[in-house]
């Protein structure tokens, strides 16, 4: 079965190997095994279903939460040529009739359906008499309360199980804490289900963090490192995300807006021009990437800190999912932490104090120092397997730290403890740089032997000071207050037995040509850059006359191997990483055209197999 599925693989996507869990995922659902399948975003999840899909009798359902990300799926399936369609509320009567009848036909191998078009109506019924091979639900976390993204809808797909009890079910999410896995399980009644989970690892991404200052100016020295390539800015306002989008704009950068306060057709023309690569960046709230599947965006900028961990690694996972260097970067400010803040405000209770919790968590992340890829893995408790990931700001030494941090940590523990562990961070901070505030007078702290300890130094940076210490597990806020209490590592670090890493203040950004990472270099060895310009070029030319994304006809993993290999017979186009027979037949004439001429033209060596 699993030949077959291999032989499947080269034929239509023109991979010759698995990624990671692929190999099981796809055993899984080819044995018809229920599974739970969680991979990080560009984990090829899709293809843990399609492959196993297209070898088995009968058509495949699937489930997901999104209209544009079924479009952008049955495309790329049907580019590849393997017969899916899709069934949802923009199609009139006439489409819908014709997709019913094809699958009365047994026509296809995949149909995508959204979850209230499957159990509203009668279409379930419609669908015991078809000959079903597997049930995919897709962005399985949507069935959790406890996930980030809970759809209501989702709720009541427990009726597949009872509709098709001899049907194996999978599902696949790319973000599952413990808590929300066990959820999809029950919710689903997933019959003893094989669960995979894959690391959350993305070792392509480089992170950096910064503090923002100029906001323009950081923005534009990582976008002209990304010339002509696709970038996401994310803002947290709609206000900003205006703003922002304008400046560049009027710098001459080709940039379109994102959010939902923009009209329905205004904001689709948008997103469309940055898929077509009609633009480069797009500057948007989060409103803005649940549903992309651009595979090439090549760096997300956090121009405001997102409200969770899970939120960044999902919102910065939409950089690199064809598994080519990508960077990722956070540029916050304490301001932020307070616009969440405030739109959390009328949240229920409960609910608000999950929501705060995972803001405080975020915002001890941006100011701590720990390795970023570490950070995000810890979340959903895994590891990372060394100690310097080689891709993140910490690793690469770019972050500044104090030679006497020991001593300094020292003056902020020690105050913590004189203040019977009873007061929040801004208080501590007010202590030790000697404030003046009435409520220090009054409680007589000012007397305190470490009142003023710190008064050299701004406010603002002895509290970034404290959250620094607190993501390293020496400070545990408490309560409902969070005061700070002492932990024990913090204990270590009194006794002058460990010493913490604590940001020098933020001084002028000096500009830093980062170098790319050595899996960038890799990816681009052998490649003619000029050649590879010309692809891309005419990948979108050829993309927008077919009217659909630039990515569906070559992923930029592609484009390199193309020019690369610079193949100009059938043979060796067919070798190019991604390229399957259809895709042969469709695009391998124009472009093989193009890589002889410039070849040619350039005296380049050619078929370089
Ligand atoms: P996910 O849904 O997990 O985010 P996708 O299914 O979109 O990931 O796959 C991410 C990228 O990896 C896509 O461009 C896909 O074509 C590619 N991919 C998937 N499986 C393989 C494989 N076995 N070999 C090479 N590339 C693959
Ligand atoms: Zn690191």
């Amino acid at each position: 079965m699993i030949n077959k599925i291999q032989k499947v693989l080269k034929k239509y996507w023109g991979y010759d190997s698995f990624l990671p869990l692929q190999r099981e995922a796809m055993q899984s659902a080819g044995t018809n095994h229920d599974s739970l399948v969680v991979l990080p975003t560009g984990g090829g999840k899709s293809l843990c279903y399609q492959a196993p899909a297209v070898t088995m009798e009968g058509m495949a359902i699937v489930v997901s939460p999104l209209i544009s990300l079924m479009k952008d799926q049955v495309d790329s399936l049907n580019e590849c040529g393997i017969p899916a369609a899709r069934i949802d509320s923009t199609q009139n009567a006439l489409e819908q009739r014709d997709i019913c009848a094809q699958i009365r036909n047994n026509q296809l191998k995949l149909l995508y359906v959204s979850p209230e078009r499957l159990i509203g109506g009668n279409f379930l019924s419609f669908l015991t008499r078809a000959h079903i091979s597997m049930i995919a639900i897709d962005e399985a976390h949507c069935v959790s309360m406890w996930g980030h993204d809970f759809r209501p809808e989702y709720h009541k797909l427990s009726l597949l199980k009872q509709t098709f009890p001899n049907i194996a079910v999978h599902a696949y999410t790319a973000t599952a804490t413990e808590q929300v896995r066990m959820d999809i399980i029950a919710r689903l009644t997933l019959d003893n289900p094989t669960v995979l989970i894959g690391s959350f690892d993305r070792p392509n991404l480089t992170y950096k963090f910064q503090r923002r200052d100029n906001l323009i100016d950081q923005l534009t020295e990582i976008i002209d490192r990304h010339q002509d390539e696709s970038g996401i800015i994310y803002r947290i306002s709609r206000k900003d995300v205006e703003e922002t989008c304008q400046k560049l704009c009027k710098k001459g950068y080709r940039a379109a807006p994102y959010h939902a306060g923009m009209e329905d057709n205004k904001r689709q023309k948008n997103q469309d021009a940055f898929i077509k690569e009609k633009v480069d960046i797009i500057v948007a709230t989060i409103a803005f990437g649940m549903g992309i599947d651009k595979s090439n965006v090549r760096y997300v900028i956090h121009a405001g800190m997102p409200k969770s961990l899970e939120n960044y690694q999902q919102e910065s996972g939409r950089a690199g999912r064809d598994g080519l260097e990508a960077e990722c970067h956070l540029i916050y400010s304490g301001n932020d932490f307070h616009i969440w803040s405030f739109i959390m405000q009328d949240m229920e209770a409960r609910a608000k104090k999950i929501a705060m919790d995972k803001l405080n968590h975020m915002f001890q992340i941006c100011s701590g120092i720990t390795c970023r890829h570490q950070a995000i893995l810890s979340y959903f408790d895994q590891s990372l397997d060394k100690d310097n990931c080689g891709a993140c700001d910490v690793c690469l030494g770019e972050v500044d730290t104090l030679d006497d941090a020991q001593i300094i940590s020292q003056k902020i523990l020690s105050n913590i403890l004189r203040l019977d562990q009873h007061y929040g961070a801004e208080y501590n901070a007010l202590v030790l740089t000697g404030s003046r505030d009435m409520r220090i007078l009054e409680n007589r702290h000012d007397q305190l032997s470490t009142y003023g300890l710190l008064s050299e130094t701004p406010k603002k940076v002895v509290r970034d000071w404290i959250g620094q210490l607190t993501a390293q597990g020496c400070i545990k806020p408490a309560g409902e207050y969070n005061v700070l209490n002492v932990a024990e590592p913090g204990w270590d670090v009194l006794r002058g037995k460990s010493t913490p890493r604590l940001l020098k203040p933020a001084k002028k950004k000096k500009t830093t040509v980062t170098k790319s990472s050595s899996a960038g270099s890799e990816s681009w060895q052998g490649v003619d850059r000029a050649l590879f310009e010309i692809l891309r070029i005419l990948r979108r030319d050829t993309a927008s006359s077919k009217g659909i994304p630039a990515y569906l006809v070559f992923g930029d993993t592609s484009l390199r191997d193309m020019a690369r290999l610079r193949p100009t017979t059938p043979e060796n186009f067919l070798q190019v990483h991604g390229v399957g027979e259809q895709k042969h037949k469709q695009y391998g004439k124009i472009f093989m055209k193009a890589i002889t001429r410039h070849c040619q033209a350039n005296n380049l060596e050619m078929n370089v197999i």
